[in-house]
Formats: C-alpha cells, sequence, structure tokens
C-alpha cells in the first residue's frame, strides 16, 4: 500500500509518523517543495545558531505537540519560562503580565480594569456555543469587557494576529483561545509559563524527520506537487515537478486554497466553498543587533499608525548567550494579500521600521542594528467566516482515496504547532480505520 503526503512542515511530518504507527507496513513518501522540513515553523542559521523566521514558543496546555516530544525523547530539551508582556498604548509603555499589572493599566477605567480581570472567568462559563459562530469577537467581547477594553486591549491584539480582518473573525475562537489561556493560568498560577526547545524548534523537526527515514519513509525535499490525479473521482497519484507517481492514498497538509488548486479534476459541488476561505499573509522582520532593545519578550503595539502589531524580543525570553550575545528582535504583521505593504523592498519595510522603533524606543540607536531577515509567507493565517463549521471540511474526502489535514480545520481552535500535531495524528486514526 502506497500512502503520499503532501507538504513537510509539522502536520505533514505528524502524519507520517503516526501513520507509521498506526499502519507499519505502508510504504510512505513526503514531498515537500520547499528545500527543507518545518513549513511556517521552519528555521534560519544566524551566526550559526537555528532561530525560527518566525517567533515561536509554546503553552503549557499544548499537549499534542509536548506528548510528541515525549514520544521523540526531547523532554530535556524543553525550556519553560515566565513570560514578559507589554502594552504600547499612546506613547507609554504598560507592563501588562501580572493581574497587579492590569490593576494599574491606566488607559483603562478603574472600573473597566476590575470589569476586565473578570471577563476571562465569565466567558469560561458561557455555554452557547452556537450563538457564538453568528456573531462576531468584537461583538461578543465588548458584552464583556466593554467598549473601552475592546478598543484599547482586545482589538489591537486581535489586529496582531489577523490584520485587518480582524472583525470578521467568529467569537467562538475567542471563547476558545480565552478558556484554554483561562485553565492553563488557573493551574500555574497567576503567571504564565512559555515553552521553547534547546537549539529551537528545528530540535524537533530534525528529530522527527530522522525518525521517519529511519522507519522508512522517504523525504523528498524541492518536490513541487503540480496536481493530485482524480479519475472518476478517485485519486490515482500526483504530479511532482512534472512526472507522474501512483499512490494508493494521498493525503493533502498544504493551505487550502493551494489544495483546492491541486484538484484540478475534483468536484466543484465540494471544492467551490472551500474557494470562499480566505488567507491573511505574514510579514515578519527578523532583526539581529549587538544592544538589548527593550525589557519585554512580547511588547502589544496598540496603536494604528505603526505598521506593526507586535514587537518580540526573543533574547528577553531566551539567554542572548545562546545568540553569541546578540539581541534578535521580531517585527510581527499580518496583512491581506492585497496589501501593497506585501509588496514594498525589504529596504523600505526595515527604514518604516526603524523610524518607528526610535519613537517607541528613544534609546535605541540605528547603529546596534548588524542584520535582518525580512520572511513573507502567503497562507499564513486562515480567516475564517462565520458559521464556519458548516463547510469545514472533514479529514475523509468526498474522493476516493484522497485525505486533507490542513490549518483550516483546526478551527475554532487556534492555528498553532500543537494542533498541526494534533491533525496529523487524527488523519491517521481516519485514514487507519477507513483502509
Ligand atoms: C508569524 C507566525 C508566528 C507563529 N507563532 C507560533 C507560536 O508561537 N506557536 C505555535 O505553536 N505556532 C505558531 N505559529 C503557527 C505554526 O507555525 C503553524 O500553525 C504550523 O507550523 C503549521 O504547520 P502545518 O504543517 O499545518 O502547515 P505549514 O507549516 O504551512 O506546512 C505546509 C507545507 O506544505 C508545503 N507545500 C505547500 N504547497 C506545496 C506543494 N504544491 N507541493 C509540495 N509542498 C507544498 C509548504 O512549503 C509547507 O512546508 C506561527 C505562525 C506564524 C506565521
Amino acid at each position: 500500500m502506497k500512502i503520499a503526503i503532501v507538504g513537510g512542515g509539522i502536520a505533514g511530518m505528524s502524519t507520517a509518523y503516526y501513520l507509521k504507527k498506526f499502519i507499519p507496513n505502508a510504504s510512505i513518501e513526503l514531498f515537500e517543495r520547499g528545500s527543507d522540513i518545518g513549513g511556517l515553523a521552519g528555521v534560519m542559521n544566524i551566526g550559526g545558531t537555528y532561530i525560527e523566521k518566525y517567533y515561536h514558543h509554546l503553552f503549557t496546555h499544548d499537549k499534542y505537540y509536548l506528548d510528541l516530544v515525549e514520544e521523540l525523547g526531547l523532554t530535556e530539551s524543553l525550556i519553560w519560562k515566565e513570560s514578559k508582556v507589554g502594552f504600547y498604548h499612546n506613547g507609554v509603555h504598560y507592563p501588562f503580565t501580572t493581574p497587579f499589572d492590569l490593576l494599574r493599566f491606566k488607559p483603562l477605567s478603574f472600573l473597566n480594569r476590575i470589569r476586565f480581570g473578570l471577563s476571562s472567568l465569565l466567558i469560561s462559563k458561557y455555554k452557547n456555543l452556537d450563538k457564538l459562530e453568528k456573531i462576531t469577537t468584537e461583538e461578543f467581547m465588548v458584552q464583556f469587557v466593554g467598549r473601552q477594553g475592546w478598543e484599547v486591549i482586545w482589538k489591537p491584539m486581535l489586529r496582531i494576529k489577523f490584520g485587518e480582518n480582524y472583525n470578521k473573525i467568529p467569537a467562538v475562537w475567542i471563547w476558545e483561545r480565552i478558556v484554554q489561556r483561562f485553565r492553563s493560568r488557573s493551574n500555574g498560577g497567576q503567571k504564565e509559563f512559555l515553552g521553547y526547545m534547546k537549539g529551537s524548534f528545528h530540535t524537533l523537526n530534525k528529530k522527527l524527520s530522522d525518525t521517519l527515514v529511519e522507519q522508512g519513509v522517504k523525504i523528498n525535499l524541492n518536490s513541487n506537487i503540480e496536481e493530485i490525479i482524480i479519475e472518476d473521482n478517485k485519486c490515482k497519484g500526483l504530479v511532482v515537478n512534472d512526472l507522474t507517481h501512483k499512490f494508493d492514498y494521498v493525503i493533502c497538509t498544504t493551505a487550502l486554497p493551494v489544495y483546492v488548486n491541486l484538484c484540478k479534476n475534483g468536484p466543484a459541488s465540494y471544492l467551490n466553498p472551500l474557494k470562499t476561505i480566505e488567507y491573511d499573509c505574514a510579514l515578519v522582520v527578523l532583526m539581529t543587533l549587538n544592544k538589548q532593545v527593550g525589557d519585554m519578550y512580547w511588547l502589544n503595539i496598540a496603536d494604528n499608525e505603526i505598521p506593526f502589531g507586535g514587537l518580540i524580543e526573543h533574547t528577553n525570553f531566551i539567554d542572548k548567550e545562546e545568540y553569541n550575545g546578540k539581541t534578535l528582535l521580531y517585527f510581527s504583521k499580518y496583512l491581506s494579500v492585497n496589501d501593497p505593504f506585501l509588496r514594498e523592498s525589504d529596504e523600505n519595510i526595515v527604514k518604516n521600521y526603524i523610524n518607528h522603533l526610535k519613537n517607541i524606543y528613544p534609546a535605541f540607536n540605528e547603529d546596534s542594528i548588524e542584520s535582518y531577515v525580512v520572511s513573507r509567507d502567503r497562507y499564513a493565517q486562515p480567516i475564517w467566516p462565520m458559521q464556519y463549521s458548516k463547510i469545514k471540511p472533514d479529514y475523509k474526502t468526498p474522493i476516493e482515496g484522497l485525505y486533507l489535514s490542513n490549518t483550516s480545520q483546526i478551527y475554532p481552535n487556534d492555528r498553532g504547532m500543537n494542533f498541526s500535531v494534533k491533525l496529523g495524528k487524527e488523519v491517521s486514526e481516519v485514514v487507519r480505520d477507513t483502509i
């Protein structure tokens, strides 16, 4: 039995791993169009050290990812640290890590600070989930935190995650996220611990791909899938770099628009509704500097005039000694594919960002920048429409032998490495049970 997996991100590799576990005799091949595995959780090498193209950390409740870490014998490589979060509002920096920080958070009236503090508890008790699919995050959150709490805190945070699509997201997404974070904080006390891996998340990516190769999975890099061959509603294989490869089963883990395009001969009744799902792009700058910039790990930028939504100073989380004493600073931005900013040159983007950074941190000196990398990804974040559960695709598709497991199916959970591992595990269970 020959099985192909399309995509070498966490979902693709986890799918191969669990399939091998559930169906040991299957012959499995994985195809990744890039020159390395990892996808959105991929890394680059800066000064001899691996670092993610896009800032990454784990939460204590990331059960699926942590189970995989344990299975691969990497528990010793996990690092858990308290995170330091701040807010930049109207030119002022506010710490925003503990309940005491919230009590002192002047941009909200005192009453609204209390209201904000209680909101997580009240939201965690909310039960009418059907309704949450029909209203936006804004409509829902204003009920709990008030207009001021929404404008000052939640709206800027949603903009970091969804760019200008922040007001389209169904409330069930924020409900799910708040409930998870509330539970994980209640277990661990008031402070939040975030996770990372020694040597970056490349440590897991590499161990996972090495394990797959040892188990006989063939990993093909630089292998662009051009078509999923469908004849008479049956999946027959793949066209890879212009060559046809026959497979009994195909599991696709790419973003939905890529998948839909690959299914050239698929049924319109199945594919057309999927075409309505949009994705935001990610545009992330990573600067290497010879001087610390601020003292927060994560600074939310609550200011519409500033083109990036967050500053993530990685070396305020992981010791800069791991990076030859350098400071690593990410600038976060999600944007729609039509946004002209996406097509600005790297130089213009960085020049623009530096001007804003000088305002945010007056002590910052441009001469401290040693290098920078600008990374862009077209399909970074699905934008789920209202009542998405009605069209959310299943793992098993109506095309015989074809399965799908990608970030669009994580809803209403938050996209992340943890849920990509979950996708891999669940789609493998479905394949096993079907065949
Ligand atoms: C800015 C940013 C920050 C993030 N921060 C975090 C975080 O802190 N914690 C966290 O857990 N998660 C975070 N994530 C999310 C996390 O990276 C993703 O959810 C996860 O990596 C998705 O994995 P995946 O395998 O499902 O998809 P992808 O990583 O998108 O993998 C899909 C793969 O398919 C390949 N592919 C596409 N088309 C083809 C084709 N035609 N032929 C062959 N191969 C193809 C792609 O090259 C890619 O490697 C972040 C993401 C971004 C963008």
